[in-house]
């Protein structure tokens, strides 16, 4: 079976030589050895400064809420993973959502404006499968109406926008190193301050607000990563350069194809970004032919995700419904296709050769 996504998993033996360093310590959670180098590596490696690893990427979107004071109502995109909205609604908070562009597929600023009320108190979107948002029209609004900004970077390692890590954008931004994602630790992720002293507020939520083993800062949760995931990190990460490469040489040859392709749509990088080739999303002219497609894929083992789907403004438990044109026909046409380390270049071939003939 060729799936949509397959998990780098690092040599068995370079995986136990580290984990083997949490035995002798007698040390598997609680901000052992292997967590301090990996976020030593981690800093390293993307260029980042006031940020720490954590349990997995969604009690970060949790906790930057809850950070930062917000209460009412958030400018969200209806285009993203469900944790994205799921947060806003876990943390008592109103999603307020704003539609898409049709070519990069993240929050359309030109229609923020006019979603903003006098509840409005933060923006939290995301950088679509990689793809920055509008972050200076996003940072002017801020601004101007003395907002938040929270950034769902979940896809976004290693993504440079304009000469730095886009982690370095927004009052806090978020990443998960699932298994399913481009660097991961299993379960993991990440959240990135603006500044120190949101770096130390943020820094004792996710640990029960402990100050020391007697003294509590503050309401607190339980974000906190294991060495065993520390252990897969620091296994993982030497080999992102070779990964992303290879991603990089399949995504070409994917995109050659489908390029000449009238009616499929490729996703716009945003000017300034980099890529890091986490996805291969393709759009197709209409629901239809995404179905017929994904049927004759599936015929040959070949299993391509809807994602992202639905449109978030539908989820049964978003009350204020609005409809979000762009968003919603973009979800029922985005397939993702087969992308991972080991995908071969004939089996790409193989996955653009059904797609082809399909809709022809
Ligand atoms: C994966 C993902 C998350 C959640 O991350 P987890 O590590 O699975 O909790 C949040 N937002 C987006 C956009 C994602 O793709």
């Amino acid at each position: 079976m060729i799936n949509v996504t397959q998990t780098f998993l690092p040599p068995l033996d370079e995986y136990t030589l580290i984990l083997n360093r949490a035995w002798q310590n007698k040390w598997i959670t609680n901000r052992g050895e292997l967590l301090v180098e990996l976020e030593a590596k981690l800093a390293a490696y993307l260029e980042v400064e006031h940020f720490f690893v954590t349990t997995n990427g969604t009690l970060p979107l949790q906790i930057a809420i809850k950070a930062l004071g917000i209460t009412k109502e958030i400018i969200t995109t209806p285009f993203s993973y469900v944790a994205t909205t799921s947060s806003i609604v876990w943390e008592n908070c109103t999603p307020v959502f704003v539609d898409i562009e049709e070519d990069t597929l993240t929050i359309d600023c030109s229609k923020m404006e006019a979603a903003i009320t006098s509840n409005t108190e933060a923006i939290l979107v995301t950088h679509v499968f990689g793809n920055p948002c509008d972050i200076e029209a996003i940072t002017k609004l801020a601004k101007k109406h003395n907002l938040k900004v929270i950034y769902d970077a979940a896809h976004c390692f290693n993504v440079q926008y304009k000469g730095q890590s886009v982690f370095n954008y927004g009052d806090v931004s978020t990443v998960s190193f699932h298994s399913t994602k481009l660097f991961h630790t299993g379960e993991g992720g990440a959240m990135f301050m603006s500044d120190k002293s949101l770096f130390d507020k943020v820094y004792y939520h996710h640990n029960f607000g402990h100050h020391g083993r007697e003294h509590f800062h503050g309401l607190g949760i339980n974000a906190k990563a294991s060495e065993l995931q520390a252990a897969m990190g620091l296994a993982v990460l030497p080999y992102m350069d070779t990964i992303i490469e290879k991603r990089k040489q399949l995504v070409n040859v994917y995109e050659a194809a489908l390029k000449k392709i009238d009616d499929i749509q490729l996703v716009k990088t945003r000017e300034g970004a980099t890529r890091n080739y986490s996805y291969m999303p393709v759009v197709f002219k209409d629901e239809d032919t995404l179905l017929r497609v994904k049927t004759a894929l599936e015929k040959n083992a070949i299993v391509p995700r809807r994602y992202f789907y639905p449109s978030l403004n539908t989820l049964d438990y978003v009350h204020a419904k609005k409809a979000m044109p762009v968003s919603e026909s973009i979800s029922k046409r985005i397939l993702c296709l087969p992308l991972y380390f080991e995908l071969k270049e004939e089996e790409v071939n193989l996955i653009l050769s059904i797609i082809i003939k399909t809709i022809q």
